[in-house]
């Protein structure tokens, strides 16, 4: 019986992987449109019974709105769709950890489970700097990480080697410039 009971388990759990590395190329899918946008690549989708509710990437500079992260944009397109700014039974799937901002959105959304891909060692406030064991927050949040982590980071990486070059390369073109000028 226990065994019987143990491979259930095991098969539930191996199905529940083979869902969150789906859902989290779908959310890196969106991370790589805010790298085509010349935005940090965070993408996030928002899930309810096996169905993406919402998806978003981070924009906060082309939509001039300092709360446009991938988290926000997908809860607020999740609530559009479902009309209800409840959201509960939901899992999200972020391909890089949370902010702060975003893990308030999360709870006040009464999103039931969050899925990362990659840590943020700095402003990451779910596993990185935790904000969950504060007594303040009256909702429990289910928290898987790790998952396509690699993929998640590497995106950044490239994002942020590709930023430095780029700036390297007009620093240089101003010195030659103002060279020139002399
Ligand atoms: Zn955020």
């Amino acid at each position: 019986m226990a065994s019987a009971l143990n491979a259930s388990n095991k098969a539930t759990l191996a199905e529940q992987a083979r869902n969150d590395t789906f859902y989290m190329h779908l959310a890196l899918q969106q991370a790589r449109k805010a790298y085509g946008k010349g935005e940090v690549p965070v993408g996030a989708v928002l899930v309810a019974g096996g169905q993406v509710i919402g998806s978003g990437f981070n924009q906060p500079i082309t939509a001039t709105d300092p709360t446009a992260h991938a988290e926000v944009q997908a809860l607020r397109a999740a609530s559009q769709a479902v009309s209800n700014y409840r959201l509960p039974a939901t899992t999200l799937y972020v391909t890089v950890e949370p902010c702060t901002m975003c893990l308030g959105a999360l709870i006040h959304a009464r999103v039931k489970r969050v899925v990362m891909g990659a840590l943020e060692p700095k402003a990451g406030r779910i596993c990185s700097h935790s904000l969950l064991e504060d007594t303040c927050f009256n909702h429990l949040l289910e928290v898987t990480a790790g998952v396509c982590a690699q993929e998640a980071s590497d995106l950044m990486q490239a994002f942020f080697a590709e930023r430095r070059a780029l700036k390297k390369s007009l620093k240089q073109r101003a010195l030659l410039a103002a060279r020139d000028n002399t």
